[in-house]
């Protein structure tokens, strides 16, 4: 099978896996004061202290979560405590469930609308702003400082949802001028199940938890957390970051000599994603001409790969028509110019007959 579905979940990786295995072995619940207890608490430590250096912020700012989605559901709640929430018109299903808001445009690349959004922090009182470092269909990326700068001016707080951003370029807290972000495990080629909340050191001595419990996470996150998970997440983490921008164009060159259009083309992108749209052919059957030939893709997001829903971001950037026809291409941390290859013979098969269809 050809995987071209890392946005959905990375594969694991080498490092990752043996972090994971080895942490598995610990018997101790790291909360408990004798020596198995102790043995699992460093180990438990270490990963934060990893993680923090990796992400730019301090070890008492990263909070350990259960991945993405919780890491947001929590980072948002914190911040949102006595202001509106306002939202980029493309952010991801975890962002748009977390809380009522107002959403904000992108033009027609995803890019976020700036005097929109310093039009709307005039207009109303205290808000949080959430934006994301990176879109998960598209790979467009948002210029998070600048969006930082504007929003301390106006008083307003900036969450930064960094879940795809972190494994492909690489996040940074204190750069990206935010003072909150997410990110998670499988996104970066660590294990499902592990995900963290950054929090500027201005953030990090609020406790606002959404899951309350035994005061672990300085209270902010009650639980027993994933140990070996979150040491795999932390060994992923570390390692290097992909960069197959070559790979990338060639997929989009390939598909588009069929007759397909590369959606945000206009937007400095992830190295790895392409959103791919050939008119007049429904995403759905896209996805399953070529999983049939064995490539792995997705029709947008992986949490609504099951239904064929229309995607919001396309919506979001005037794309109407591209929004229920095209696909995502995700190229993973290992993925090979073989990989290409099998993409652009079988996307090729796909067109050619479907055109013949049409004709
Ligand atoms: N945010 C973005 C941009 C994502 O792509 C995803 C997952 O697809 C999430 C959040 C949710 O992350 P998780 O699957 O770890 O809950």
């Amino acid at each position: 099978m050809t995987y071209l579905d890392g946005n959905a979940s990375e594969p694991l990786r080498p490092a990752a896996r043996a972090a994971l295995l080895a942490a598995l072995e610990i018997t101790g619940n790291p909360a408990s004061v004798h020596a198995a207890g102790r043995v699992a608490r460093a180990t438990l430590e270490a990963a934060r202290e990893r993680l923090a250096a990796r992400f730019g912020c301090d070890p008492a700012g990263v909070v350990l979560t259960s991945g993405g989605t919780e890491s947001i559901a929590f980072a948002i709640h914190m911040l949102a405590e006595g202001r509106c929430v306002l939202t980029g018109a493309t952010e991801h299903d975890a962002v748009r469930a977390a809380h009522a808001r107002e959403t904000l445009p992108v033009d027609a690349d995803g890019v976020l609308d700036l005097p929109a959004l310093d039009a709307a922090l005039a207009a109303g009182g205290p808000a949080l702003v959430c934006v994301m470092a990176a879109n998960n269909e598209t790979g467009v990326i948002q210029p998070t400082l600048a969006i930082a700068e504007l929003c301390h001016r106006r008083g307003a707080l900036l969450f930064c949802d960094a879940v795809q951003a972190a494994g492909r370029v690489g996040f940074d807290l204190a750069a990206s001028g935010a003072d909150a972000a997410a990110v998670s495990s499988h996104k970066l080629g660590g294990p499902q199940g592990a995900g963290a909340a950054l929090l500027a050191p201005r953030m990090a001595e609020r406790v606002r938890p959404l899951i309350a419990g035994g005061g672990q996470e300085r209270g902010r996150r009650g639980g027993t957390p994933a140990v070996a998970t979150l040491a795999g997440f932390a060994a992923a983490a570390d390692a290097d970051r992909l960069s197959p921008e070559l790979l990338r164009g060639a997929v989009e060159a390939a598909a588009v000599a069929c007759g397909a259009q590369v959606n945000g083309a206009g937007a400095e992108r992830l190295p790895n994603t392409a959103s791919i749209w050939l008119p007049g052919v429904l995403a759905a059957t896209q996805v399953m001409a070529l999983d049939l030939a064995g490539v792995a893709v997705s029709a947008g997001a992986a949490c609504s790969s099951g239904k064929v829903a229309a995607s919001h971001v396309l919506i979001a950037m005037g794309l109407r028509h591209a929004a229920t026809e095209s696909i995502r291409v995700s190229l993973p941390w290992n993925a090979t110019e073989a990989d290409v290859a099998a993409f652009a013979a079988a996307y090729q098969t796909m067109a050619t007959r479907v055109s013949r269809r049409a004709a």
